[in-house]
């Protein structure tokens, strides 16, 4: 297989028109066969549910070449568990897991030739989304559905070294308590956008938000959960029911646990706690973690003692060892590791 003639490493995270996508037709309370097809345009009715009305989610996950030049793509199963978690809270027909789990795998080795190599450190960003897609004026769930999976090269994230990044306690909230913040649906990113525009404008590169009940306690930033790590090496993470249970997240506290042998916390954390960590990250699928070094309250500063030039040394060990893993450098824990070809 010819790799496509790409300089894998200067990719960016942007949207790049690969060869093949999945696509799956849901109508008369049934799912259709699925197949791939090239055509990467969708036409839509003007009246589609999705456009009206929001009814769309969506997963992320990655298709990776390992040091021993497999195409692998990790823990596969929990996106499929957390899609069918977000569709039921839409009234969106659920797509089998067994099913989702065939899908990457057509769809990935369809782009067998996008998939970059070992050691570029881009990969193949992989995206899962559902929609509401026949005519719908009156408020209620579509009757229609499409379930697509798109495939994007994306670039190293960290170019040149994980530079810590500072970050704005945000004065919008993110998720309403009992509201859909623990569900992967744009509209939670729709609403995020102004806050995300705001931050950038002034330096910041990321939103903390805080919890709309009490705005006392950390919830995460507009898509990424995070990571404490305490003086004495414990690792806290925030826990709450409307936060979006990030797989990056639950594999690094297993990672902490298992292969670190770290104390691990899952616990509320009070904002009032922050100024004493040692270490902050944030992790989601596309930096896996992402080091910060300074928080800023309406003009009242926290810089973490790891600072301002490299990530914290917990950190980096979490980092270095689920990268390691994912890239097969490291022995997986079963089942984490899923081989396409
Ligand atoms: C997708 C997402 C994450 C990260 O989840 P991963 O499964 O680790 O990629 C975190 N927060 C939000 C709001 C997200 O949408």
């Amino acid at each position: 297989m010819e790799k496509k003639n790409i300089d894998w490493s200067s990719l960016g995270f942007g949207y790049v028109q690969t060869d093949a996508r999945y696509v799956s037709y849901y109508k008369n309370g049934a799912w259709d066969e699925g197949a791939i097809t090239s055509d990467a345009n969708i036409v839509l009715n003007e009246c589609a549910g999705v456009l009206q009305y929001a009814q769309t989610v969506f997963e992320g996950l990655k298709a990776y070449t390992t040091e021993d030049g497999h195409i692998v793509t990790f823990r596969p199963d929990l996106n499929a568990e957390r899609l069918e978690q977000s569709a039921k809270r839409l009234e969106i027909p659920v797509f089998p897991k067994d099913r989702f789990i065939d899908a990457v795998n057509k769809v990935v080795s369809a782009n067998e030739a996008w998939v970059p190599p070992y050691g570029s450190g881009a990969t193949l960003y992989i995206r899962p989304y559902i929609f509401g897609s026949n005519p719908v004026i009156g408020v209620k769930p579509a009757e229609e559905y499409q379930f697509r999976i798109l495939c994007t090269p994306v670039g190293p994230y960290f170019k040149g070294g994980a530079k810590p990044i500072t970050i704005k306690v945000s004065d919008f909230d993110r998720a309403a308590p009992r509201g859909t913040g623990n569900i992967k649906a744009g509209l939670n990113y729709a609403m995020s956008l102004h806050a995300i525009v705001t931050a950038h404008k002034e330096g910041f590169d990321e939103n903390m938000y805080l919890d709309p009940a009490t705005r006392s306690k950390v919830e995460e930033t507009g898509g990424a959960n995070f990571l404490f790590v305490t003086k004495d090496n414990k690792v806290v993470t925030p826990k709450s029911d409307s936060i979006l249970p990030s797989i990056t997240r639950r594999s690094l506290v297993y990672v902490a646990k298992e292969y670190l042998g770290l104390e691990v916390e899952e616990r509320e954390v009070y904002f009032d706690e922050v100024k004493d960590f040692a270490e902050a990250g944030l992790c989601g699928t596309a930096a896996v973690i992402s080091p910060v070094g300074k928080i800023v309250d309406h003009g009242k500063e926290i810089c973490l003692p790891s600072g301002m030039s490299e990530m914290g040394p917990v950190t980096k060990k979490l980092y270095e060892t689920l990268t390691g893993i994912q890239m097969g450098r490291i022995e997986a824990p079963e089942g984490w590791i899923h081989t396409i070809k």
